[in-house]
């Protein structure tokens, strides 16, 4: 039989130093606790989660890309029913937190990740391939 799993995982992009942070929350805990304040090696809080009425989830999130709070408020029946939910900024769609299944939300950052990376290389903003281009550049003529 499933038993519902009250974990969750957050990952979230901190404004301050631009690290992702993977934050473990237990709704079961969450329900005993007013708020739960999400905070980055950096010292920077990221978001702050709390429950009302047990049913519902409130997100407030430091925003890296408009460097303002945006709240979000979500049912935790349906944040437990998907694998992962995706948070995105209110002004610039850009998205600022992934939370979820444990696994899936590791596995979704990852892939994120590595699409931001290639992104990166494709409009030429990564130097580590500087010896590729070098090789390039010094070929015999
Ligand atoms: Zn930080
Ligand atoms: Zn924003």
């Amino acid at each position: 039989m499933d038993t519902l799993d009250t974990n969750i995982l957050i990952a979230i992009k901190c404004p301050n130093c631009g690290r992702m942070n993977f934050h473990n929350i237990s709704l079961f805990k969450l329900f005993h606790s007013l708020k739960s304040d999400l905070c980055c090696s950096c010292g920077k809080r990221e978001a702050s989660v709390s429950l009302k009425d047990n049913k519902t989830m409130i997100i407030d999130i430091s925003c890296l890309v408009c460097g303002i709070n945006h709240t979000y408020i979500y049912s935790l029946k349906d944040l437990l029913k998907r694998k992962v939910t995706v948070i995105c900024c209110d002004a610039t769609g850009f998205e600022l937190c992934f939370m979820g299944r444990e696994k899936d939300v590791r596995n979704l950052v990852s892939k994120y990740q590595e699409n931001l990376y290639l992104l990166l290389d494709e409009l030429g903003f990564i130097t580590e391939g500087d010896d590729f281009i070098k090789g390039k550049t010094n070929r015999k003529n």
